[in-house]
């Protein structure tokens, strides 16, 4: 087998342990493979014997009876190779799917539940083709090549005992002659893995220059490079035809080497037989028998070798597997989560400070203190890379504060069930994230067994009803991966919607900086409205109708908190602010985005 991927081998085949706990609930169709592997090692061994009885006595003795006889038991024989040749694929192969899939899930279960930091580090690209290459790497070796190794230690084995029981001379000969006919065809091998697995990277390259190319189509096409691509596709199709061509050479002179090889073994045995049948020393038949033992063994030889590699990689594989499935979570949960009042709603936020995991030297929150109370709106507002969304990111306890803490109804985060914590809030993000599929699938993402009255006061309240109403498909619309087919405003007043339906106490709002035409933010400003009482909303506030609307406005800068009152005192005392409202003002009104640029640089 060679798929041609190019993983890292492992040399530790005791890698491969940890699947045998995957293969524990599936030991009786381990079992029945193993019979059938037995049965069949043992019918196809038995077959030499038979050739040896059938040309020795059904054919010298010229009794007919005596062939039909061996015959019928060759027949019975055949058929218990077919049933166990069946048994054995069907089950080895089943276990191999199955195995791979439970893996899978298990690591998709594992990695759906880390901290979102583990993903700075480890790319999921990455991760994505661990979950899909390995687990195929490791189904098609415990499919199949784990299989073909057990079988054929068995064979060899078999085939030895037999090869010395038929002929113990000739058996010297053979066996003193393997390494010079293995040695070759295991070298040779060896070139033309390396080649499959340079052919497949070069594939590889295509195949990405291609997708590539076709997902940014309008750039490629609006700069005219469509000529430019051609050519440097096409000369990545020619190296990995090049390279394919140098494996294709490779393997032709490999099978002309091995037959080469092998049939000159035979013509040496025959040779060595064919006088000793002739001087009476052995029988014709035990020559035949010979003959097949020796095609066994070397047989059996020969495929272990190409498995092993297999293994070897599989184990490879599953190491990795292993590293992603034992990385542990670095948001520990309590054993025993402490219970949030079911009518808080406030938020407290207690000299916090924090840098990401990924810069530990650069503190981009410091002793931040804030506290929201139950129904409040709060803005937020601040040049770009003051830290706002990171304040965000620790009231979703996505990181955990390097000192100070954030608490909920005064219980700290790191007390709580993270899933209590997130029920708790609802959050839009600024890139509102939809996710291919249905717009009601989209909106009940969060609570996906909400009822059409519920569906529908949350579409009114984020004013999104009259849009998605108008659509030909309603609420059966679908949208393509990232929401493609919905205009930005349109995408907003969705998430809006999809996080007010699970009815937060919290209300997390990235407002969009993108700029929105005035109807769209008038339609955002009217929901933020309605939404007001309801639960406590902390928005990053990009336009200055949003800050109007806030009862208290909170200016940070640098990850501190400089200042924080209603919009007019903010403007008389606040100099930051101040010089942003002048610039918002002198724009004529026109414009209703924040510019921080001017005033903070
Ligand atoms: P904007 O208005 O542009 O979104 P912001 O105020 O929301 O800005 P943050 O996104 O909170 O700013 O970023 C604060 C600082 O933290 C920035 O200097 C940014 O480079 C850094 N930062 C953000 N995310 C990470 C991360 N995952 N790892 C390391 N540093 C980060």
């Amino acid at each position: 087998m060679d798929d041609g991927l190019d993983r890292p081998t492992s040399r530790e085949l005791t890698s491969l342990r940890p699947a045998l706990a995957f293969l524990k609930p599936y030991r009786w169709h381990v079992a029945a493979a193993s019979f059938a592997l037995v049965i069949t090692a043992s019918v196809t061994l038995s077959i030499g014997q038979g050739m040896r009885l059938l040309i020795d006595q059904g054919l010298s003795s010229g009794s007919t009876d005596l062939l039909e006889r061996s015959i019928g038991i060759f027949a019975l024989l055949m058929v218990l190779l077919t049933i166990g040749t069946f048994i054995r694929f069907y089950f080895v192969s089943w276990v191999g799917e199955r195995i791979s899939a439970d893996i899978r899930s298990a690591v998709f279960r594992h990695l759906i539940r880390l901290h979102p930091a583990f993903f700075e580090r480890n790319l999921p690209t990455e991760i994505q083709s661990r979950i899909t290459t390995d687990t195929t790497l490791l189904q098609t070796v415990i499919g199949s090549s784990v299989s073909i190794a057990l079988r054929n230690v068995l064979m060899f084995f078999g085939g030895l005992a037999l090869l010395f029981y038929t002929n113990a001379k000739l058996s010297l000969i053979v066996i003193a002659s393997v390494p010079f006919v293995v040695a070759p065809v295991i070298a040779f091998g060896r070139r033309v893995r390396k080649l499959s697995r340079t052919s497949q990277d070069t594939l590889a390259n295509v195949g990405s220059y291609a997708g590539e190319s076709l997902r940014y189509i309008k750039v490629v096409q609006s700069f005219n490079h469509q000529q430019i691509d051609e050519l440097a596709f096409d000369e990545r199709v020619s190296i990995a035809f090049r390279v394919a061509v140098r494996r294709i050479r490779q393997r032709a002179w490999l099978i002309a080497l091995v037959m080469l090889l092998v049939l000159s073994a035979i013509a040496v045995m025959l040779w060595i037989g064919g006088q000793d049948v002739l001087s009476g020393q052995i029988s014709p038949g035990e020559l035949a028998a010979f003959i097949f033992y020796a095609f066994i063994v070397a047989g059996s030889v020969g495929a272990i070798s190409e498995v092993y590699s297999d293994l070897q990689r599989a184990a490879g594989a599953m190491e990795r597997l292993v590293e992603l499935l034992q990385s542990p979570s670095e948001l520990l949960e309590p054993s025993e989560p402490a219970v949030l009042p079911v009518d808080g709603g406030s938020l407290q936020v207690d000299a916090v400070s924090f840098a990401y995991p990924s810069r530990p030297e650069i503190e981009v929150v410091h002793e931040l203190q804030l506290t929201v109370e139950p129904g409040e709106m709060v803005a937020i507002v601040g040049p770009s890379g003051a830290g706002k969304s990171t304040l965000f990111d620790l009231l979703l306890r996505f990181y955990d504060p390097t000192s100070g803490s954030v608490r909920f109804d005064g219980i700290d985060l790191r007390e709580l069930a993270l899933a209590d914590v997130r029920d708790r809030i609802g959050f839009v993000p600024q890139d509102p994230v939809l996710f291919a599929g249905s717009i009601l699938a989209n909106l009940t993402y969060g609570k996906p067994n909400a009822t059409a009255v519920e569906i529908d006061r949350a579409l009114i309240l984020a004013h999104a009803k009259e849009f998605v109403d108008k659509l030909p498909d309603g609420l059966q619309t679908v949208v393509g991966e990232g929401g493609t087919g919905l205009s930005g405003g349109q995408k907003q007043r969705l998430a809006i919607a999809r996080a007010l339906l699970t009815e937060p106490k919290i209300l997390l709002l990235d407002e969009a900086t993108s700029a929105l035409d005035a109807e769209s933010e008038d339609h955002i400003r009217q929901s933020i409205a309605e939404m007001k009482g309801r639960c406590s909303i902390l928005i990053i506030a990009h336009r200055l109708s949003t800050v109007r609307q806030a009862d208290r406005i909170l200016v940070m800068e640098d990850g501190r908190l400089i200042a924080s009152g209603p919009h007019d005192q903010l403007v008389r005392n606040n100099e930051l602010y101040a010089s942003f409202a002048r610039i918002q003002f002198t724009d004529g009104g026109t414009s209703n985005n924040l510019s921080w640029r001017s005033t903070a640089g």
